[in-house]
C-alpha cells in the first residue's frame, strides 16, 4: 500500500484540522437600497507578500517602477518607518488581521489554528454590516489546510483547490497576482450592494522569484525587483477596476507588506529566520475615504498591530475588542504623534532545532534577544552590522524589561539550542531544497541536502528529506537508515516514523518496521495508511491478535475502508474465527462484487466452519473474476 505522499511548498506533514465558522453575531442592519452615500465606507486591504520597503519606487529606490503603490502614496498617507513583529507569512498575515502580536495570537508556524477566542478583522467588519471577502495567492494561506482559523468572518475566501489537476506551481501553491485581482472584481461585481471588506494578498515577490513578461526581460537581472514591479502592475489593475465602477474615492484603501527579504544580507537569504530590518521593515500606505491627508507622510516607527486598530477607529466597529497596536488616526492629521516600540518575533528557527528570537526596534536602537544577543545603534548603523551589545548597559536592561512586560519571553527549554546565527548557511541550502523538491527536481534537492549534513551531520530536517528522496527513489535501506537517524535527534517527529516503518517493510525488515509504526502511531494516532501498514505487518509476523487490533483501529478512522475490512477478516481467519469473518466479508461481497480477495477469503472462512457448499461456491466465483 501507498501512503499519500503530497509534499507541498513545505516538506512536513499537516494535520488539517476541522475550522470552526462562527456566525455573525449581530443581525445585518437594514439598508436602504442603493444607498451608497451613508454607508460605511468600503475597506480594501492589500497585503503584498515579502515586500521590502527599500525596494518600493516611493520609499526611495529610483531602480525599480512601481506606479501603482507611487500613485495610491500620492492619494493616501505613506508611512515610512512602519514594522511587522513577524518575518513570515502567516503569522505576520494573522497579526494583520488580529491586530496581535504572534506571542498572543499563538500562530507562530505554518498550519498552528488560530483560536477562536481571537476576534479578526473580518468578523468586526461583518458584525458591522459589511460584506467580506478574501482572495488569497499562496496555498500556506488557505484556510482549509495551511491556515485554520483564518477565514473566519469572511463571507468568501477564495481556498485553492482540494485535489489540484495540475503539476504546475501555478493554480496549485501559488496565484499570479493578476489572477487573484481577477478573482476579487469578480467577485466584487457579483456583490456590488452593500459596504465591502476585501482582503487581497498578492504572493508574487515570494521566491522562486518568476515574474512574467514583460518583466521578467525588464527585470532579467534582478527577478526580485521583476516580481514587485509586477505585483505592482496587478494593484494598479484592481485600483483601476475600483475607479471605474466609482468605488475608489469613498473607500478605505490599506497596502502593506507582510515581511522583506534578506536578499544576502546577514547571510540570510530569504525570510524568516532572523529580525533585521531587511524583512521586517514593510511598506505600509493607508488612503482614507475622500483621500483625506493625501500626499502625507509619516515619519515616526510605528507598526502592523496598528492598522486593525485604525480600522475600527475609522468605521467606528466595536470598540471593546481589545489590540496590541493603536489606531494610526493621531498621524493622520499632521501633529508630531511620537514614534512606538516595535517588537520583533520569530519561532521559525524552532522548527530546524535552533533557538527562536524576540526584538526590540525604538529610540533607533534595537535589541535582539538570541544565544548571542545584539545591540545595534540604527543612526550610525542602519544596516545593523556592528554589534555592541554590552550586558550591563541600561539601554539593554529596559530593551530586556520591554519584552519581558509585553509577554514576550523566550520558552524556557530554548535556551540550549544554537543560534540561528550558526546556521543560516544550513537554513539557506535546506529552503533551495524544499523549493527543488516541490518542483520534482530531486537531485538539486539532493545535492543541497547533501551539503547540509557536511555542515551538521546531525541536522534532523536534511536527514528525513534525503530519506524521503531515496524512499521516492527506491532505495529503501539507505532511505530507512537516513530515518533512523533523524529520529533519534528527533525522537517527536512521527511523519519521519512512518516513511521509516514503509521503507522498513518494503525491505523485509518487519520487526524494524512494527517498531517505527508503532511510534509513528504513537505520536499521531488518526494516520489511516500507518494503521493499515501496521495491521499487514503484524499478519506477517503471525501476531493475528495484534494485526486485528490495527485493522480494527482503521475501521474507526474510515469506517468504508475495504482495506481494513479485508485486513480485519485476515486476522479473524488466521484465530479461526470464521463466524466473525464470514459477518466481516459477506457484505463486502455485496458491495464489492468484483473484489478476488473478498471471495478468495470469504472461501477460507465457509472452509473453517465446514461449510463446504459455501466455500465451493466462492471459490468458483473468486476465479471468475481478474485478478486486478
Ligand atoms: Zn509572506
Amino acid at each position: 500500500m501507498n501512503a499519500v505522499r503530497t509534499l507541498l511548498i513545505l516538506c512536513f506533514t499537516i494535520a488539517i484540522g476541522a475550522i470552526s465558522v462562527s456566525s455573525a453575531q449581530t443581525a445585518r442592519r437594514p439598508r436602504t437600497a442603493g444607498a451608497r452615500v451613508n454607508k460605511s465606507p468600503d475597506v480594501y486591504l492589500i497585503t503584498i507578500d515579502t515586500l521590502r520597503a527599500d525596494h518600493v519606487h516611493c520609499y526611495g529606490d529610483s531602480n525599480i517602477q512601481t506606479p501603482a503603490l507611487d500613485a495610491l502614496a500620492a492619494d493616501g498617507i505613506r508611512f515610512a518607518n512602519a514594522f511587522t513583529p513577524s518575518p513570515i507569512t502567516n503569522t505576520s498575515h494573522t497579526t494583520i488581521l488580529t491586530g496581535l502580536l504572534p506571542s498572543h495570537h499563538g500562530v507562530n508556524d505554518f498550519a498552528v489554528p488560530l483560536a477562536p477566542t481571537h476576534v479578526t478583522w473580518a468578523e468586526l467588519l461583518k458584525d458591522k454590516g459589511y460584506h467580506t471577502a478574501a482572495f488569497i495567492g499562496a496555498v500556506i494561506l488557505d484556510s482549509k489546510s495551511l491556515a485554520p482559523g483564518l477565514g473566519r468572518g469572511f463571507d468568501f475566501y477564495d481556498n485553492f483547490p482540494e485535489h489540484s489537476q495540475t503539476k504546475s506551481r501555478w493554480g496549485r501553491v501559488e496565484r499570479r497576482g493578476m489572477d487573484v485581482v481577477q478573482h476579487a472584481e469578480t467577485w466584487l461585481t457579483a456583490h456590488p450592494a452593500g459596504s465591502h471588506f476585501v482582503w487581497v494578498h498578492l504572493y508574487d515577490p515570494h521566491d522562486p522569484y518568476e515574474p512574467p513578461p514583460p518583466f521578467s526581460t525588464q527585470y532579467k537581472d534582478r527577478l526580485y525587483d521583476g516580481e514587485i514591479a509586477y505585483a505592482d502592475s496587478a494593484l494598479g489593475n484592481f485600483i483601476s477596476y475600483l475607479k471605474k465602477r466609482g468605488w475608489y474615492d469613498n473607500a478605505l484603501l490599506i497596502v502593506v507588506g507582510d515581511h522583506g527579504e534578506g536578499l544576502g544580507e546577514h547571510r540570510e537569504e530569504t525570510h524568516g529566520i532572523f529580525l533585521y530590518d531587511s524583512t521586517t521593515h514593510v511598506p505600509l500606505i493607508v488612503k482614507l475615504p475622500a483621500a483625506a491627508n493625501r500626499g502625507k507622510v509619516v515619519e515616526p516607527q510605528v507598526r502592523t498591530t496598528d492598522i486593525l486598530p485604525s480600522v475600527v477607529d475609522l468605521v467606528h466597529a466595536d470598540a471593546s475588542a481589545k489590540f496590541d497596536g493603536e489606531s494610526l488616526k493621531p498621524y493622520f492629521a499632521g501633529s508630531d504623534a511620537p514614534a512606538r516600540t516595535a517588537f520583533g518575533e520569530t519561532d521559525y528557527p524552532l522548527r530546524f532545532g535552533w533557538a527562536p528570537l524576540r526584538s526590540v526596534r525604538a529610540d533607533a536602537q534595537k535589541f535582539i534577544d538570541a544565544p548571542r544577543p545584539e545591540f545595534y545603534d540604527l543612526r550610525t548603523d542602519p544596516k545593523e552590522l556592528k554589534n555592541t551589545y554590552q550586558p550591563d548597559s541600561a539601554a539593554v536592561q529596559r530593551f530586556r524589561s520591554l519584552l519581558a512586560d509585553a509577554g514576550l519571553a523566550k520558552p524556557a527549554e530554548t535556551a540550549n539550542l544554537p543560534d540561528p546565527k550558526d546556521k543560516i548557511e544550513e537554513q539557506n541550502l535546506l529552503h533551495t531544497a524544499m523549493l527543488a523538491t516541490d518542483d520534482n527536481r530531486d537531485a538539486d534537492a539532493r545535492a543541497a541536502l547533501e551539503k547540509v549534513l557536511t555542515l551538521d551531520p546531525k541536522s534532523p530536517t536534511a536527514l528525513r528529506q534525503v530519506g524521503e528522496l531515496e524512499f521516492k527513489a527506491g532505495d529503501y535501506a539507505k532511505a530507512a537508515d537516513h530515518l533512523k537517524r533523524a529520529r533519534e535527534i528527533r525522537p517527536e517527529d512521527a511523519t519521519a516514523a512512518l516513511y521509516e516503518g514503509e521503507a522498513r517493510e518494503k525491505i523485509g525488515d518487519l520487526a524494524g518496521a512494527r517498531d517505527a509504526l508503532e511510534a509513528s502511531l504513537k505520536l499521531t494516532p488518526g494516520q489511516l495508511p500507518a494503521r493499515l501498514l501496521l495491521g499487514d505487518v503484524y499478519l506477517r509476523l503471525k501476531d493475528p491478535k495484534a494485526a486485528q487490533d490495527q485493522f480494527e483501529a482503521a475501521q474507526l478512522l474510515d469506517s468504508n475502508s475495504v482495506e481494513a475490512q479485508l485486513g480485519a477478516a485476515k486476522a479473524q481467519i488466521a484465530q479461526s474465527q470464521f463466524k466473525e469473518a464470514v459477518a466481516q466479508l459477506e457484505p463486502l461481497s455485496k458491495s464489492q462484487p468484483a473484489n478476488k480477495e473478498v471471495f478468495q477469503l470469504l472461501a477460507q472462512a465457509y472452509k473453517g466452519l465446514g461449510q463446504t457448499a459455501e466455500a465451493e461456491a466462492a471459490e468458483k466465483k473468486a476465479s471468475t473474476i481478474q485478478e486486478r
